[in-house]
């Protein structure tokens, strides 16, 4: 079944997003009976995994833990071929489920929300689109993603540039084949330590412009293991629900000693023994301090920076490779195939940023405060106004008139990363204040959808029809947020996590770091204290 063309004028519910996110929540609010219509912007479902397509684009998470929980029969079914999925496994896998559900027939695609207006006498919600549509709900679900609103560099020029050039995360459909060119990549964060070893394979000459240098670990990917992968079918519930319970959302063995407690023998030989498991968590999961005191977690960077200065053998390029100047893991540390080998390759160059700053993009290619470089592509990999982006992209009035953007002027504040005060049955799925990008995405958001699923059947149930975070609940959990952030390094870190990527956007700690167990627990309590901390009327 294909997607539709129409939105209704009048629906119990709005979803704008066809992600993971977006499409969980339509299975959702049609077994609640609710007429319910996904917007999405893109040219179809799959959200992250339908935009990005560059090469090498792939999940950090196992794939026996980066897929929906709720139906046991898709779990059962479904076969990874590779320990990490890639991006189109990923994107195949979002497209059965949707067949299996009959989901697109609720989906309209390549249409995006431009505003929404709160309406307090009928409490609903207007919806108006890029192509004309203006459609009313009760209820205006926001299932935007974290990571859907590219930036681009922030120096002038690439008007003028005449080569072709490319953002990771808005790829062609049809593939780039860069075999014989002479490339340019913008940008070392996940995107770009991905796409980097594969481009170097095709391009005759490939120039990383790297501004910091990464903390990255090897994925050692492969054919998935089949033991593991019938051991886990035949304990899924278990190992779901051990995920649900856990800090980052799957299950691991919790440290239980400080860097400092061991000697340097002993801690080099535990950081090695994760370094072989080729997972996010493992090095930075080693010890109970490495997130919250410095000290420990010079002893983590430097073991990573080690690794670099063995596989790089030119040690100009090493140092330049080597992150500096902030704790490992604060900034999100990235998973590899081969990243600093490629290195090890005579036309492949590195431009320290920090040393040489971009000046401009050229119609030749890329000037530096040094010289130029000529490049026939270039390569985007400069990442995204992450979290709030495509929230603020949309023109939200609530009650009295105010815009969402005047009240996150000084940075985003919610209930529970859920709910808004001031904005009425409006929900954001992941937002800013829960564990979202600090976290095995799907499991928070089968967490969000379910728990919004609840609320709106209670709210049935009761003939309520408006539900509202209150100032005073919205103030007290996102200083909790800040206070919890403030525990560890993460916030003496210019990160997107700060939102210190995007010029003029408030430095603010903006997801959750309680983890998804003790946030999914506070949720829990909230809902059976009626609701507590929203006004239910
Ligand atoms: P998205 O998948 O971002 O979908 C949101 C959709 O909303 C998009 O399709 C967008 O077009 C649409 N949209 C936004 N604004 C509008 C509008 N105004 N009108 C209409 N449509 C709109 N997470 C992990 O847990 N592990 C990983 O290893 C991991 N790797 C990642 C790698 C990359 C390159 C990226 C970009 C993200 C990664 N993520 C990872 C995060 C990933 O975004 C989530 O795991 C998950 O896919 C988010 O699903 P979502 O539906 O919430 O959001």
């Amino acid at each position: 079944m294909s997607a539709t063309n129409t939105v209704p004028r009048e629906l119990d519910a709005i979803v704008v997003g066809a992600g993971f996110s977006g499409l969980y929540m339509l299975y959702k609010l049609r077994e609640l009976g609710l007429s319910t219509t996904v917007i999405e912007a893109g040219g179809d479902i799959g959200g992250t995994w339908y935009w990005n397509r560059y090469p090498g684009a792939r999940c950090d998470v196992e794939s026996m833990h980066y897929s929906y929980s709720f139906d046991p029969e898709l779990e059962q079914d479904w076969e990874w071929t590779e320990k990490y999925p890639s991006q189109p496994e990923i994107l195949s896998y979002i497209h059965h489920v949707a067949d299996k559900h009959d989901l697109r027939k609720d989906v309209v695609l390549e249409t995006k929300v431009t505003s929404a207006y709160y309406d307090e006498d009928s409490a609903t919600w207007t919806v108006q689109t890029d192509r004309g549509h203006e459609a009313r709900a009760r209820y205006c679900i926001m299932a935007v993603g974290c990571l859907s609103v590219p930036k681009t560099p922030e120096v002038p020029g690439l008007e003028r540039f005449r080569g072709d050039w490319y953002h990771t995360c808005d790829w062609p459909e049809s593939g780039v084949d860069f075999t014989g060119k002479r490339v340019g990549v913008i940008g070392t964060g996940s995107s770009g330590i991905q796409a980097i070893p594969i481009i170097a394979k095709q391009a005759d000459e490939l120039t990383v412009f790297q501004r910091t240098a990464n903390f990255s670990l090897p994925t050692f990917n492969g054919p998935i293991d089949r033991e593991m992968v019938a051991e886990i079918k035949a304990n899924y519930r278990e190992v779901r629900e051990a995920g649900r319970r856990s800090g980052f959302g799957v299950a691991i063995d919790p440290p239980t000693k400080s860097a400092l407690e061991v000697d340097e023998e002993e801690r080099r030989r535990t950081y090695e023994e994760r370094w072989q498991r080729g997972n996010l968590t493992g090095v930075l999961q080693a010890y109970t301090d490495l997130l919250a005191d410095e000290r420990a977690n010079e002893t983590a960077a430097e073991f990573v920076r080690g690794k670099i200065r063995e596989i790089v053998k030119d040690p100009k390029k090493a140092e330049i490779l080597s992150p500096k100047g902030y704790a490992f893991g604060t900034k999100r540390p990235c998973l590899d195939t081969g990243y600093y080998e490629t290195f090890n390759n005579d036309h492949v160059h590195l431009v320290d940023l920090r040393e040489t700053p971009l000046v401009e993009i050229t119609d030749k290619g890329v000037r530096t405060s040094d010289r130029e470089y000529e490049v026939d592509s270039l390569v985007l990999a400069t990442g995204f106004d992450a979290m709030t982006g495509a929230l603020l992209n949309i023109d939200i009035h609530g009650k009295g008139g105010i815009t969402l953007k005047e009240k996150w002027a000084e940075g985003p504040m919610t209930y529970l990363g859920l709910g808004v005060s001031g904005f009425p049955n409006l929900f954001t799925i992941t937002g800013p204040g829960s564990p979202s990008v600090l976290s095995n995405m799907i499991v928070s958001i089968e967490q969000h959808v379910e728990w919004i699923a609840d609320l709106l059947d209670h709210m049935r149930k009761r003939e309520l029809t408006s539900v509202e975070a209150t100032e005073a609940a919205e103030k007290e959990w996102t200083d909790h947020v800040q206070e919890c952030g403030e525990a560890t390094l993460y916030t003496k870190t210019d990160s997107w996590y700060m939102g210190a990527n995007v010029p003029g956007k408030p430095r603010v700690f903006m997801p959750y770091i309680g983890g998804v167990g003790a946030y999914r627990e506070k949720c829990e309590q909230v809902a059976a204290q009626d609701y507590e901390g929203f006004a239910l009327r």
